[in-house]
């Protein structure tokens, strides 16, 4: 099996990768709270943790991969409340999209997308071992807190000074930053603003904090210690400090042995985020012409630890490179249809070098340069062995499952499928269908002009016009 390396936010430093069974891994993400349509920076978060579980499997390793739906909270809350409907219909509609874009951005699911509302008993456990172990107690608010004064080993992962904690100070929200830390709240006391959201505990009405959540979904499908736990920095505090708090405290056991966290998608210098407004959902880009593949290019295509600025020219660069690939397919199943069965050992040998090198980038604490550098070397090289009408039949049938093998990681060499029309998009063509039948040719053209600026063309067939990505 390869030997991997990857970047431990918990030590610090890039450690070779020793999973706890010899093929089997345990691979907790932090999914996304399911209160509207997932921007492009959670889904940086996302198609790295992809990259992450491709190369695992690429190496030979069977991996177990669970992502938790947050499915209560107060954005839940406040949005199903302003939506006029039950927490359930309106958390599933951003579950279905959410399951949507990661079809889109060909990145795989997870085995298990376990939903906090489902897991309360689970939750309550911890609360009572935390409870017995005299670590957890109920203030005068009733919501029940984590006494971080009670866990000396609290703050593992952002290292913080023990000295300069308030002693008794509380936090009942989610999310705080690392200046207010606090004894943190694992049940919130229910509160008139939560509706019909509540459940029943030995401490009375309320619901579950949102780090309690995530200790209880990863050691119930993971088991209490696994190997490698993801999310995006930001998660690093509170979140995962929390998890590990509660999760170690309760179980007495090692949480997780590897933290991998990945850097923001920026937009000019700040975090994409939906506090600040500067976000884009993924249809927000599919609607300006775009498609998954080339967004998941742009999204994978720098190293998960450096920060990624977003710009359309980026996706107009994947655009161009990528044509680069198709040509090179195009041209691989061209020659792979004449008939030669004479393996060529320097073709034979490239191929080799490239997967080496492909790998040995990736094991690098999945250094995505180094990796994409052997991908493109293997174009060129082969664009040159075709020109020389070297890479025939068998060999180049043989590159094409070297590329395959490439792609098993990437997933950006298949061209889409999706010819899906978004409904705004044939919305445009059947006005301009309409106008045309008016005779009213002013308002048809700017429409199919309109489309065209998006990416979309209108071709007339037997049935009709029906529109197209150009
Ligand atoms: P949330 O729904 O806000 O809990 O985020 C879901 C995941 O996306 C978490 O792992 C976050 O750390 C991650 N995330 C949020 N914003 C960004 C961003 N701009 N860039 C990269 N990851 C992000
Ligand atoms: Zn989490």
């Amino acid at each position: 099996m390869t030997t991997l390396s990857f970047h431990n936010s918990l030590t610090h430093r890039v450690q070779e990768f020793k999973p706890i069974a010899d093929d089997h891994i345990g691979l907790y993400t932090c999914g996304p709270t399911v209160y509207n349509f997932a921007h492009i920076g959670n889904f940086r978060c996302y198609a790295f943790e992809d990259i992450l579980k491709r190369t695992l499997r690429f190496c030979g390793y069977n991996v177990k991969h669970v992502m938790n739906l947050t499915d209560v909270d107060d954005k839940t809350i406040r949005g199903s409340q302003a939506a006029k409907i039950p927490l359930n219909d309106f958390t599933q509609k951003y579950k279905d999209a959410f399951f949507n874009d990661i079809k889109t951005l060909r990145i795989i699911p997870a085995d298990v997308y376990p939903a906090a509302t489902a897991h309360i008993p689970e939750m309550l456990e911890i609360i009572k071992a935390l409870f017995d172990k005299g670590i957890a107690y109920q203030a005068e608010d009733k919501s029940v807190y984590f006494s971080i004064a009670k866990w000396p080993r609290y703050g593992q992962l952002v290292h913080i000074d023990h000295d300069q904690m308030k002693a008794g100070a509380r936090v009942s929200m989610d999310e705080y930053a690392k200046e207010s830390v606090a004894d943190f709240a694992l049940w919130k006391a229910y509160d008139e603003a939560d509706g019909d959201v509540a459940w029943d505990s030995p401490w009375g009405k309320g619901r579950p904090g949102w780090h309690l959540e995530c200790s209880a979904m990863s050691s119930k499908y993971l088991g209490k210690t696994f190997d490698i736990h993801c999310g995006g920095i930001d998660n690093m505090f509170p979140h995962h400090e929390d998890e590990i708090a509660q999760s170690e405290a309760a179980n007495g056991v090692k949480f997780v042995n590897y933290w991998l966290h990945c850097a923001h998608l920026m937009v000019d210098g700040q975090k994409m985020s939906k506090s600040l407004g500067n976000f884009y959902t993924l249809r927000d880009i599919l609607e300006k012409g775009y498609t998954g593949r080339e967004i998941r290019w742009v999204l994978i295509g720098t190293h998960y630890r450096q920060s990624l600025n977003f710009s359309f020219k980026a996706l107009d660069d994947a655009r161009a490179s990528l044509q680069r690939l198709d040509a090179l397919r195009s041209r691989l199943l061209e020659n792979a249809a004449v008939a030669d069965d004479k393996q060529d050992a320097q073709v034979d040998e490239i191929l080799k070098n490239a997967i080496d090198a492909f790998t040995a980038g990736l094991a690098d604490d999945l250094n995505i340069s180094a990796a994409l550098a052997a991908m493109f070397d293997l174009l060129r090289e082969l664009n040159k062995l075709m020109d020389e009408k070297r890479c025939l039949g068998i060999n180049a049938k043989n590159a094409l499952e070297t590329i395959k093998k490439i792609d098993s990681v990437l997933a950006v060499f298949e061209p889409d499928q999706d010819d899906s029309v978004p409904p705004e998009i044939q919305k445009m063509a059947d006005d301009r269908q309409a106008a045309r039948k008016a005779k009213d040719f002013a308002t048809a053209d700017a429409l199919r002009k309109q489309l065209d600026e998006l990416g979309w063309v209108i071709e007339d067939t037997p049935k009709g016009p029906r529109v197209k990505r150009k």
